[in-house]
């Protein structure tokens, strides 16, 4: 890459900063092969995209898209307390969650404020960090998953935030109801603990907890949530936190005011209470999941057991080729590498047609 000229203007910390890589997108893959089918299993997405509800809102709310949305989120609030049984006040929008984790970047972390997380946690908790000044510290992974002992060794009187994905993207592990909440209740008070519930509506283990309930417990725990994975509005931006309402208080003050669009707003009230597009979700990713996990079992791929709608399988060797020769055959997933993965590919579980033509190119080019 050529010399940023622009680079030493800018602030520090910006230097040691590398984008976040998202999914190919479909059009893109197809453009460049001149095919018109190609499979995109890379980004977490529900194959069934928005529910008949949701759609039928996005439709009557376009007629008032010229006008700038409730900046305050009124309705979208008042929804989501009722859906938690907690205030209004509780929530912070955001346009997709990940602006709700860069909201308490902003305004919790700052140079010389520590955040602490996982090795193979999200992408976008070390972006977060770096792009306000403050240092990551990265506990050792266990098994794949958080290990929270080593979580708890990192932390010191600098620790801000500390940043859990239950269950975490991309390695589908989970942390049980009791030790987490254990762990949450040994922190000291000056730390924000933030755990990332976005796949939280696939997970069938009896013991996975709902951190919302321990809200009223802890004052200093912020639950995420978004929109963007079983209710199928990802393309919308839309996600939100759960808090003490002091701490969403100092939310707000960051929050741009119009962070999140009309159509998003009218989409997700629509959304949280179309249970029965939640439930159909579900039972598919259920049998997408066994799909993949079976045809793994046959094909000799191992892969990291997943609560989640993905599963990360290990190539046993340095995946790009492997991926470059899956994009080849039209087939789009996810290499995670950026995390600490070389050897390892994230696949999305798609509609079975989907899954069989990934796992069918899966075969072809790792026999
Ligand atoms: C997909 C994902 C999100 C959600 O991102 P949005 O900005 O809401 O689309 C948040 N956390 C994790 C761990 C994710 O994988």
């Amino acid at each position: 890459m050529t010399v940023n000229i622009f680079l030493e203007f800018a602030a520090p910390w910006i230097s040691g900063l590398t984008p976040y890589v998202p999914g190919k997108p479909l059009s893109e893959l197809e453009r460049e092969l001149g095919i018109q089918d190609a499979v995109k299993l890379a980004s977490n997405e529900n194959p069934l995209g928005p529910g008949p509800k949701a759609r039928a809102a996005l439709a009557e709310a376009l007629a008032e898209v010229g006008r700038y949305p409730d900046g305050g989120g009124f309705e979208l609030r008042r929804a989501l307390a009722e859906h938690h049984g907690l205030p209004p006040q509780a929530v912070t929008l955001g346009n997709g969650s990940n602006d709700v984790l860069d909201l308490i970047a902003r305004t919790f972390l700052h140079p010389g404020a520590e955040s602490v997380f996982s090795e193979y946690a999200f992408a976008v908790y070390p972006i977060a960090t770096q792009s306000v000044g403050a240092t990551a510290r990265i506990a050792p992974a266990r098994d794949y998953g958080h290990d929270l002992e080593a979580i708890s060794r990192l932390i010191n009187e600098q620790t801000r935030v500390v940043w859990i994905a239950n269950p975490n993207n991309p390695t589908g592990t989970w942390l049980a109801a009791e030790t987490l909440r254990a762990f949450i209740g040994s922190l000291p008070k000056t730390c924000i603990v933030v755990v990332d519930e976005a796949y939280t509506e696939y997970v069938e283990a009896p013991d996975f907890p709902d951190a919302t309930h321990w809200l009223a417990t802890f004052p200093n725990l912020i639950v995420t949530r978004t929109f963007s994975k079983v209710h199928g509005l990802a393309g919308l931006r839309v996600g939100y936190a759960l808090s003490d309402p002091a701490i969403a208080e100092l939310l707000n003050r960051v929050r741009q005011p119009f962070n999140v669009n009309s159509l998003a707003q009218a989409a997700a009230i629509a959304a949280l209470s179309d249970r029965e597009h939640v439930r159909a979700s579900v039972e598919l990713n259920r049998a997408g999941m066994r799909q993949f996990t079976q045809a793994f079992a046959e094909l000799g791929i191992s892969y990291i057991p997943s609560v989640g709608n993905f599963i990360t399988i290990d190539c046993g060797r340095f995946a790009g080729p492997i991926n470059e020769s899956l994009l080849k055959r039209g087939i789009i997933v996810r290499p995670v590498g950026n995390y600490g993965l070389p050897n390892h590919l994230r696949v999305s579980v798609g509609l079975e047609s989907e899954n069989a033509r990934c796992i069918a190119a899966l075969a072809e080019v790792l026999g």
